[in-house]
């Protein structure tokens, strides 16, 4: 059997608005075209598995509880579109955090590769065929950490991230948004893996 391939899928600024610490599940807002996209990354019969960084949990601005119910809400959201994450993966720590139990460097945190590694071991997905796209350079980063092709979009943090390059870091693809993702992601998957 092939390993599954999958969209390492940053959250915040990627498939949804950035707003800062999302607190509450009703400050989750998509992206218009968020639907759209992931239903297509589901009909292509890649694995779609959300990776991100939630340092508000260790540094008490927000509950793992709260996060759970923003997927929760995602999920239903998503769902009514006819799309689907296939899992959420994150990241509640932080080394400079105040909440005991999360506040430490740990090998989760993006580019750190523990989160993608989790969902690998999971879910049976083969990151060398896999694809990580996000807003921030530590998004690329961490798709060169695991073997995967990189995708920078400029929502979000994006367009101030493109105008800061960072040495030795290019991404495989630099587009306006995740509908531009997918759209060259599945043109090039032939290509590109
Ligand atoms: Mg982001
Ligand atoms: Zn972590």
């Amino acid at each position: 059997m092939n390993p599954k391939r999958a969209i390492f899928l940053d959250r915040d600024g990627t498939l949804i608005e950035e707003v800062g610490y999302l607190d509450r599940p009703e400050r989750v807002e998509l992206f218009p075209w968020s639907i759209d996209a992931i239903r297509a990354f589901n009909r292509a019969g890649w694995r779609v598995v959300i990776v991100t960084n939630q340092s508000g949990v260790a540094r008490g601005f927000l509950t793992i509880d709260v996060v759970e119910q923003v997927h929760r809400h995602l999920d239903d959201l998503l769902h009514e579109g006819g799309a689907v994450i296939d899992a959420y993966y994150y990241c509640p720590h932080h080394p400079d955090g105040k909440v005991a139990e999360y506040a430490r460097a740990c090998d989760c945190r993006k580019p750190a590769r523990g989160l993608v590694d989790r969902a690998t071991r999971e879910l049976g997905i083969d990151p060398r065929r896999s694809f990580a796209v996000g807003d921030r350079w530590l998004d690329v980063a961490l798709a060169r950490e695991v073997g995967a092709a990189g995708v920078l979009v400029r929502t979000g943090y994006g367009l101030t991230e493109e105008q800061r390059p960072v040495n030795g870091l290019a991404a495989d693809a630099v587009v306006d948004n995740l509908a531009a993702a997918a759209s060259w992601i599945l043109q090039n998957r032939r290509s590109a893996i």
